[in-house]
């Protein structure tokens, strides 16, 4: 049978390895550090660092196709796999989602409504992108933000100096905050064969910066349902994506409006393993071995609440609940904000 590829060991690169076995590939992850939840199921464990080319390219001659589960994957570690194997989603898809800066150019230039953006490098930028923008704002490093981390609330114009210095020198972007009544997300898909499927947007909240609880259905109208979409389906059109990927937005009076897009299977998902028949992490194992997609169809209404830090010493109360469906992703080290599982709890029928 066919292997496929996986950079990055943590819990997405776990579930992509079951979703992978449960299709009969083997998998194979491709991460720096030991004890990781993907080595606990995968077939194949490349431990090496992304700058060690030969273990690169052993990695690479092994697998049919190569995927990944997190967007910062150094672009020369990129260069020595794809020449061997197949990467989807592909690069294109990558160089837009890694720099917030082309992320939201890439939005606004194919129509949809994006926040009010400017890029910082320097107090002078800042003062220049403040004059434009204003506040309530937020800035953020242009790279490497997860988690609400790397980011500096501005709600006066006296807090620039302070958010500058929490940049580090880093370039950074600067945004209008959005005055939205609710977050949700779009988890779709794009096939090998440009076929496109979507899972009914969800309903996040985040607590301190982290996702904290996913609901399906969102409160949203079908005619809202049918825009998010779209909205969707033409950044995955654009982008010639092959994979799954998760689309944040915010919903406003004004309409919806594209926060930012993860080009890989996404928290806010998770929902779909015990709401739809083929889930997200099979649906992206699917487009890229060049499968026919799953529709998207929903089965079961599911809220979806992230387990994180000690949260996981609720399990055994949880597990109770025979509606509780729980996930956990073999961490043995409990950490403040460290994502240890999820669980998903069916509401109803869809
Ligand atoms: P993730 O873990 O989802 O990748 P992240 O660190 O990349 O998060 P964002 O999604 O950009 O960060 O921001 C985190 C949260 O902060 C958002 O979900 C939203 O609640 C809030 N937020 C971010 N940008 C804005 C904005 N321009 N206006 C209002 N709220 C915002
Ligand atoms: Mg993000
Ligand atoms: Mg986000």
């Amino acid at each position: 049978g066919a292997t496929i590829g996986i950079l990055g060991g943590g819990q997405l690169g776990r579930m992509l390895s079951v979703a992978a076995a449960r299709l009969g590939f083997k998998s194979a992850i491709f991460e720096p550090g030991g004890d990781c939840p993907a080595s606990h199921v995968a077939n194949y464990h490349h431990q090496a660092e992304y700058d060690d080319e030969d273990a690169l390219k052993r990695f690479a001659e092994s697998v049919d196709v190569i995927t990944y589960e997190f967007e910062n994957i150094p672009t020369s570690a990129l260069d020595i796999v794809e020449a061997i194997a197949p990467v989807r989603p592909g690069r294109r898809a990558l160089k837009v989602s890694q720099d917030r800066l082309t992320e939201k150019a890439f939005l606004a230039d194919l129509g949809l409504a994006v926040a009010p953006f400017a890029a910082v490098d320097d107090a002078v930028d800042l003062a220049e992108a403040m004059a434009e923008i204003g506040t309530p704002s937020i800035l953020k490093t242009r790279r490497f933000g997860y988690d609400g981390k790397g980011q500096a609330r501005l709600s006066s114009p006296d807090d620039a100096e302070n958010a500058l210095a929490d940049m580090n020198g880093a370039p950074a972007i600067l945004e209008g905050f959005v005055d939205f009544d609710f977050e949700v997300s779009v988890i779709a898909a794009r096939g090998l064969s440009g076929d496109f499927a979507s899972f009914p947007p969800g309903e996040n909240i985040h607590t301190d910066g982290i996702l904290d609880t996913t609901t399906i259905p969102a409160r949203l109208s079908t005619q809202a349902v049918a825009e998010a979409q779209g909205m969707a389906a033409r950044i995955l059109q654009k982008l010639d994506y092959v994979g799954v990927m998760g689309v944040e937005l915010f919903v406003t009076p004004m309409g919806l409006v594209v926060n930012e897009i993860a080009p890989r299977v996404h928290n806010s998902g998770h929902w779909t393993q015990n709401g739809c028949a083929i889930d997200q992490f099979e649906q992206h194992i699917r487009a890229v071995a060049g499968w026919p997609l799953g529709d998207g169809t929903h089965y079961a209404n599911v809220v979806m609440t992230n387990l994180i830090g000690d949260a996981v010493e609720r399990v055994p109360y949880l597990a109770q609940d025979s509606a509780n469906a729980i996930h956990l992703y073999g961490k043995s080290e409990v950490k403040p904000g460290r994502k240890m599982g999820h669980v998903n709890r069916i509401t109803g029928p869809a």
